[in-house]
């Protein structure tokens, strides 16, 4: 894939690049290596004025560095605003916890003295993808440099711009030259990297494919890795539920950033009593929703991120309606204007070896199904290969208590969406991946803890 900035909205490239040669790259790998020798020297409180500050410019420069996303990706300018905050956020949340998340953990043993002691580990390698731009390498920033290690992105081809501008923002926040470094290169010039001794571990979010070509590689170097791949969410909603609320927040969880979020509600799970109404009240807001240019805020849904993503999505529909899937609102790539503009749609009767019913879909498209109990929910919920998050909405005790306990997936929200939050460790099971981003668990993924025993 070429490495360009290609506005999903019109179609128009607007900016290409080149990507680096391998002198290139090795120069910036000798910088992260020597920084590193310094920076994690650098005490925790130094790290966190800069980080801090980073938080700062992010705030102060939000509608900028939200209109490079949307350029490049095609989000609704509200949400790449409400993105750049939630960055700010995440290195203020660091700035103040990582010292305690960090902190020596005595232990009781024979000897006079025993503990754990947190070390970082030098440079990480996160390669990054496109749909959240900013949060995806900011949650893996924040943490990774104020352990003292240091970052090097890949982000995804199409997003260079982003790229740019975040090796931008540590700089300006005074985090030292090499302590995060943007690299523009191709995917396959990743494993070469995974393979360089001054490369030490890697983070990945994306598609299972390169999920499994990463961690392959990097298990040949013995090198740890963490994976946040795909979902296909479960939104289970009970007869005692909030159906005003559940109704609402569907349709929110499932458009946000035009519903290519791996965490985005995709299988809506609903007891049959309340199905008929459910399904009517989607699709009237499915219905009202503004779709149009992602940079005007009064848009709802705007195009997806590249004409590959709206081919992939408009054959996953045409394969479901070919197996008997119903189609009750959109279904067809909107031709009517330029761009990869996918509408608002719902599929219903989703008959079993369907993509609907087994795959991830990357795009506005919600998968509704009715069922007679909690029993077939849950199991409907858990027959999938991914564990990502879920979302179920129920006032009864016993429900949720079950809920909680046997939904397959990293993450379970009761009664609300389920979303990213720095206070809480965020990430899957099965094949949606392995390893915890945020929270004093994210922090920890790339650390040496070390144990010591003094006598
Ligand atoms: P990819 O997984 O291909 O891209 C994500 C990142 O991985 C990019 O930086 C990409 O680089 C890089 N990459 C791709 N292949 C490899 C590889 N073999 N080795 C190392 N790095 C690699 O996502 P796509 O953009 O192709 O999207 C396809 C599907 O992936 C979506 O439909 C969705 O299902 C899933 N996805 C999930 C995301 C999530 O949040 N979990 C985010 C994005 C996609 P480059 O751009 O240069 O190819």
């Amino acid at each position: 894939m070429a490495i360009a900035t290609i506005n999903p909205a019109t179609g128009e490239t607007v900016k290409t690049f080149e990507p680096l040669t391998d002198a290139e790259i090795a120069t910036k790998l000798d910088l992260a290596e020597r920084t590193f020798q310094q920076y994690r020297k650098t005490p925790m409180s130094q790290r966190a004025e800069w980080l801090n500050l980073a938080a700062a410019i992010l705030e102060e420069n939000k509608t900028h560095y939200a209109q490079i996303m949307t350029q490049e990706m095609g989000k609704p300018i509200k949400g790449a605003i409400a993105e750049i905050e939630k960055c700010a956020a995440v290195c203020r949340h660091y700035a103040e916890n990582a010292q305690a998340y960090l902190a020596d953990v005595p232990a009781s043993t024979d000897a006079s003295s025993s503990f754990v002691r947190y070390q970082p580990l030098g440079a990480i390698l996160a390669v990054m993808p496109w749909n959240f731009p900013f949060w995806q390498v900011f949650r893996f920033a924040a943490p990774a440099l104020m352990a003292g290690n240091v970052g090097v992105l890949k982000h995804a081809s199409n997003v260079p711009q982003c790229a740019i501008a975040i090796e931008e923002i540590f700089h300006k926040a005074g985090f030292p030259e090499g302590a995060f470094q943007t690299l523009l290169i191709g995917a396959q010039q990743v494993d070469r990297l995974l393979a360089d001794d001054r490369i030490k571990a890697a983070t990945l979010t994306g598609s299972e494919a390169a999920g499994m070509s990463l961690a392959a590689a990097a298990g040949k170097q013995l090198k740890k890795t963490v994976l946040e791949l795909g979902g296909s969410d479960p939104f289970i909603v009970m007869p005692s539920a909030d159906l005003e609320s559940a109704i609402n927040t569907a349709v929110t969880a499932r458009m946000l950033n035009n519903g290519q979020s791996c965490i985005a509600a995709k299988r809506f799970i609903v007891h049959q009593a309340i199905a008929d109404k459910f399904t009517t009240q989607l699709v009237e807001k499915f219905a009202a929703l503004k779709v149009g240019d992602p940079m005007q805020p009064e848009t709802d849904l705007g195009p997806l991120a590249t004409p590959g993503i709206l081919k992939d999505l408009d054959y996953q529909v045409t394969e479901s309606v070919k197996c008997g899937a119903k189609v009750l609102i959109g279904g067809k790539p909107l031709t009517n204007r330029q761009g990869n503009f996918y509408p608002a749609t719902i599929l219903t009767d989703i008959p079993p070896g369907s993509p609907a019913e087994k795959e991830e879909f990357f795009g506005p498209v919600a998968l509704l199904f009715a069922v007679a109990d909690i029993d077939e929910a849950i199991a409907l919920a858990n027959s999938t290969s991914f564990g990502l998050g879920a979302s179920a909405w129920t006032n009864d005790d016993g429900e949720r208590d079950r809920l909680i306990d046997e939904i397959e997936a990293g993450v379970v929200f009761i009664n609300g969406m389920v979303k990213s939050d720095p206070h809480l460790p965020f990430g899957g099971i099965k094949r949606s991946g392995y390893g915890r981003e945020l929270s004093k668990e994210g922090i920890l993924e790339f650390v040496n803890i070390k144990t010591v025993w003094v006598k």
